[in-house]
């Protein structure tokens, strides 16, 4: 049987657990709806789901009993364009979750400036106990359960935890043998082989990298010799401590679920990447001192990249921060409660929903591309999404100044004012 680690990603964090997610991202959605002065009625249009699916997906297990599975997809919001957003498979995911997280994408794409809705969808399983052919089963199932709103012009899925290229190349075949004819556009995150684009892997590394170099910039601080410290060595982490690290930046402290690396006067990031390719964790790597997660977030540096888990700064470690800039490589490493903390202590943050946006980005180069039938080398999707990076980047500080708020309020402002913008446009129909 193939190594089901080849099928999920297995150590996926779950992120969002604990807290109500959907109510603790709303809280900074309200604040910037009364700054911006929404009126209540898109106010309450803004804060509801447009469409929650809930299916069954009965499957058969390689014992040849049948098992019944919940799946979600929820449309968060498709006025700027189709849903967009990932599959999530666990055993933690609930409606609500899957709620705050399609409202989630539909700012993401937004403060990007990129024509699509906010979409996310998952199913309740453990992958790590199934097999990869019930996992094949359950996606198909699962895919022919939501397929009416499937479609390259309504929803388009991508991966989330516990999901990948693989299991998309499922989504993407289970769809089109419904339609009769290869539809690769349906879902983005495929193997470039199939429709895939180039420079997707790295592409969040890639945006945190570009939007911690706009943000030193803004802050009059040289990129060259700031020491950085980023917490979680999986995709983003890496990619983004690597590009980082060519840029100039020094990163003296790296961590993955077992703990962290230090060193004052840098890692050599490469170096780093052989280890875990070697080992599989950093524990024990020789050039460095060994330290915890939670001292790597209150290491003396300049810029702090959470780039593993949801609610890592809370109200109890915020103050102990002593980076001057923070990069959310994540989505919601930071605690509503902290905000605050941060803010008073003048810690510069650019926010998820911004410094984590070049993955979607190249999603939707992914999708051109796949309707367009024409493929782009990868310079090309790299410096299209550093330009919308940056311009991006520029678009939230000139609210932020504008408002005179932080980047994050900013970064909601923008967004809702994008997609109420188009509500009034489009009129209500109500
Ligand atoms: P990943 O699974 O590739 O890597 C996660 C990393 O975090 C691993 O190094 C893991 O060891 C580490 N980790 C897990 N638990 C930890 C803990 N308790 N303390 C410290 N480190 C821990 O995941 P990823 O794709 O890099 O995603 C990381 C975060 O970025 C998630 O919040 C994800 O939602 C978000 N994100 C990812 C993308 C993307 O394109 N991959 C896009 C947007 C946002």
């Amino acid at each position: 049987m193939t190594d089901i680690k080849q099928v999920i990603r297995a150590e996926k964090p779950v992120f969002l657990g604990g807290e109500n997610p959907f109510e603790a991202m709303m809280s900074r959605f309200d604040y910037a709806a009364q700054v911006l002065k929404l009126e209540p009625g898109l106010y309450k249009v803004l804060r509801n789901p447009e469409k929650t699916i809930t299916v069954s997906v009965p499957i058969m297990m390689d014992s040849g009993e049948v098992e019944v599975f919940t799946g979600y997809r929820v449309l968060y919001n498709t006025s700027r364009g189709p849903g967009k957003g990932g599959i999530r498979f666990d055993k933690n995911v609930t409606m609500d979750e899957v709620t705050a997280l399609a409202a989630w994408m539909a700012w993401k794409c937004a403060v990007v400036n990129i024509p699509f809705g906010g979409a996310k969808g998952g199913v309740v399983c453990d992958p790590l106990s199934m097999s990869v052919s019930e996992l094949e089963r359950l996606t198909r199932r699962y895919t022919a359960g939501i397929i009416n709103v499937l479609g390259p012009d309504s929803d388009v899925p991508a991966p989330d935890v516990n999901t990948n290229e693989r299991v998309m190349a499922w989504v993407m075949d289970t769809y089109s043998m419904h339609k009769g004819h290869t539809v690769t556009a349906v879902v983005t995150g495929k193997p470039v082989e199939m429709g895939g684009s180039l420079g997707r892997r790295e592409a969040t590394g890639r945006g945190v990298m570009i939007v911690a170099c706009e943000a030193l910039k803004h802050l009059g601080m040289q990129v060259n010799g700031a020491r950085v410290a980023v917490q979680g060595f999986g995709n983003v982490g890496s990619v983004g401590a690597d590009l980082m690290q060519k840029a100039g930046f020094t990163i003296v402290a790296v961590s993955d679920v077992k703990g962290g690396i230090y060193n004052a006067k840098g890692l050599d990031i490469q170096d780093v990447l052989e280890w875990r390719t070697k080992n599989r964790y950093l524990e024990n790597y020789p050039k460095a001192e060994a330290i915890s997660n939670e001292q790597l977030l209150a290491i003396d540096c300049d810029v702090l990249v959470p780039a593993a888990l949801e609610n890592v700064l809370t109200a109890e470690n915020a103050g102990d921060v002593k980076a001057k800039v923070i990069i959310e490589g994540a989505n919601g490493p930071t605690a509503a409660s902290a905000d605050e903390i941060l803010e008073k202590k003048g810690v510069f943050v650019v926010p998820d929903i911004l410094a984590n946006a070049g993955g979607v980005t190249v999603s939707y180069f992914e999708w051109v591309q796949d309707r367009g039938g024409y493929f782009w080398d990868e310079e090309t999707v790299n410096s299209r999404l550093q330009q919308i990076m940056e311009h991006s980047f520029k678009d939230v500080l000139d609210v932020s100044k504008k408002y005179n708020v932080n980047m994050r309020i900013a970064s909601y402002i923008l967004a809702i004012d994008r997609v109420a913008k188009v509500h009034r446009l489009r009129g209500m129909y109500a």
